[in-house]
């Protein structure tokens, strides 16, 4: 995981033209410290900071992010999207039990036999190491 100071957050906001507010940084700095969370879990930690904010707010503010390209989402089989910082090439391993994501390594180079590889998009699905035991 990246590690994101609150300054280097404010740049990443500012770099894509969006205002670095209070809630977006409160929200960049959740995704940051799990990796990959849901709205409705980033809505349950900052609620505490911010109690007047609604679901609908952080739902805007993770669609202005993601359009900018700062976070992205990750489309799970069975549950809600989860949210990460965007950060360089990489697959998702996608447990069908406890629905934890977890980053796996990859390369484009891996791919150049196929062509030119633009973009990676890849989902694997199975048992994590946690609930095989
Ligand atoms: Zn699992
Ligand atoms: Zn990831």
């Amino acid at each position: 995981m990246d590690k994101l100071t609150s300054t280097s957050m404010q740049e990443l906001l500012k770099a894509q033209g969006l205002k670095a507010t209070p809630q977006r940084l409160a929200i960049l700095k959740e995704i940051a410290k799990e990796g990959h969370i849901s709205v409705d879990n980033i809505y349950l930690k900052i609620k505490n900071n911010f109690p007047s904010i609604s679901l609908a707010t952080i739902y805007k503010n993770i669609k202005s992010m993601k359009d900018a390209e700062i976070i992205y989402e990750i489309n799970t089989q069975d549950s809600k999207p989860k949210y990460e910082i965007k950060k360089k090439t990489h697959a998702h391993f996608i447990c069908q039990l406890c629905n934890s994501v977890e980053d796996m390594e990859i390369n484009k180079d891996d791919f150049k036999n196929y062509g030119d590889i633009n973009e990676i998009d890849l989902y694997l699905y199975g048992i994590c190491k946690k609930c095989k035991i």
